[in-house]
């Protein structure tokens, strides 16, 4: 995985929290920050980029299970999901943007990544995000199902929780612990 020095941040949370929009604007006025590109087998949504996953079939993504080509990978809510095994440029850190399984992996992996879990202001709001970015019914449901379980999970582990009320708030928040960091991992 990364080299020595660099850090890790993997950035976790229920579906619908923000993650995706958080992640974005951290990697766009940090450029030490490099973001992982993630496998997934579900389909694009409509008006998402091409870019944000890469979308594969499960037999694509089997076969890299095979070949030892993930960090870490999961199941959630019958689509896969994993992380490439990471190869960022000399001198960045690395952005990972993962549900709460693949966050303990990445734990139990390397004790030194930094983990953010961030929470919605409410279940309401949450529900709102993810109508709001156009999620059927169905599958709203099922994410905010899934957030009862992984919540508890997520705060267990996290370094830091963050609560995503407003945007550019959260965004700042999440830059100074990620500077400070930096500070304390060059420090000891
Ligand atoms: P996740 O990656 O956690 O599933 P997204 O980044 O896709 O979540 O965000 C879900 C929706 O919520 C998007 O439409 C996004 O624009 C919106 N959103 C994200 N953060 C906030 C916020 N602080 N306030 C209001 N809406 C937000
Ligand atoms: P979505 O379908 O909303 O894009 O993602 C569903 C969940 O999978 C989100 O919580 C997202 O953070 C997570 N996820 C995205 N990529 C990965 C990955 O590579 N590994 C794991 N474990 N989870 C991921």
């Amino acid at each position: 995985m990364a080299n020595a020095t660099s850090l890790v941040v993997v950035v976790s949370g229920p579906g619908g929290v923000g993650k995706s929009t958080i992640v974005e604007k951290l990697v766009a006025r940090d450029a030490q920050l490099w973001l992982s590109r993630s496998w997934t087998t579900r389909e694009k949504r409509q008006g998402e980029a091409a870019d944000a996953y890469k979308f594969v079939s499960r037999e694509e993504f089997e076969a890299n299970i095979a070949a030892d080509g993930f960090l870490e990978w999961t199941d959630f809510l019958g689509n896969f999901y994993g992380t490439p095994l990471p190869n960022p440029p000399q001198g960045k850190d690395t952005v990972l943007e993962i549900e709460v399984d693949g966050a303990q992996q990445v734990k139990s992996l390397n004790q030194s990544a930094l983990l953010l879990f961030v929470l919605p202001p409410s279940r309401q709001e949450q529900k709102a995000r993810l109508h709001g970015r156009g999620d059927p019914d169905q599958k709203v449901e099922k994410r905010l199902k899934k957030a009862e379980e992984e919540e508890p999970v997520g705060k267990a582990i996290a370094d830091y929780v963050i609560i995503n009320d407003d945007l550019e708030s959260t965004v700042e928040e999440m830059g100074r612990i990620i500077a400070y960091e930096r500070i304390q991992r060059t420090a000891s």
